[in-house]
Parts: C-alpha cells; structure tokens; sequence
C-alpha cells in the first residue's frame, strides 16, 4: 500500500497571523528605510476600525525582505554584468490605536503594488531564469 498523504500536517503549516494592515502613501523603498519610524504614526491618518484621529502609537519594528534590482542609469544592452539583483531588509512598523486597542502593521504602497519593471529589467530577469 502507498504512504499515506499527511494533508493534516501540511495545513498546520499555513495558518496565518490575524494582524489588522494601515497602507502608507510611500511608492520609493529607498525613501521609505531612511524613515523616523518613531514618529511615523504622525503621517497616519484615521484608524480604520474605530475612526479615531492621531490615536496611533509606534510599538516596534518588524522587517521583511524585498528583492530589488539595480541597473546603472547608462546601461547599455548586454551589459548583464552591471546589473545587480539584492535584497532589502525593509521595516515595518507596528502601531497601536489608543482608542481601540487594536495593532496594525503599516505597510508601504511599493511593497503592496510590487516594483516596477523597467524594460531592462524585465529583460534581465528573463536572462536570468531559464
Ligand atoms: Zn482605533
């Protein structure tokens, strides 16, 4: 007889953390990590579940990893050893409304909307994954 499928296991694996998102207008990740994320609360508006205004207070950071592309401003095609793909450690700050005592992570829109590919780019990455 075959093995047995353990399809119990593998769905324990992918249970997801509940935590409420406030999106960022920031659409330039270079921009983004230079931030006082102290006082990042003062450019957030109202909280999403209670409408209060200014009630946010920074808790701490939490970090993802982003995968970015550099490409000289005068590349010119076939110069593939100039281009370099790297990961970002990009923060996230975790806020909590004082008036209802909920947590939000705030998230960058660049990080929501994805990088965008410049041609080059593209071409790049198509060299790259057979
Ligand atoms: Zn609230």
């Amino acid at each position: 007889m075959a093995s047995p499928r353990h399809r119990s296991s593998e769905k324990s694996l992918t249970f997801k953390i509940n935590i409420n998102r406030i999106h960022h207008q920031s659409n330039n990740c270079n921009n983004w990590i230079k931030k006082d994320f102290e006082n990042i609360c003062t450019e957030l508006g109202e909280c999403p579940l209670c409408a209060s205004i200014h009630s946010f207070s920074f808790k701490r950071l939490e970090y993802v990893w982003k995968w970015d592309v550099s490409i000289p401003q005068q590349w010119q095609y076939g110069d593939w050893e100039s281009i370099k793909l790297f990961p970002v450690h990009v923060p996230l700050p975790i806020v909590r409304c004082e008036a209802c005592g909920k947590y939000f992570r705030v998230e960058p829109e660049f990080l929501i909307k994805g990088t965008i590919l410049t041609v080059p780019a593209l071409v790049f990455v198509v060299f790259t994954y057979p």
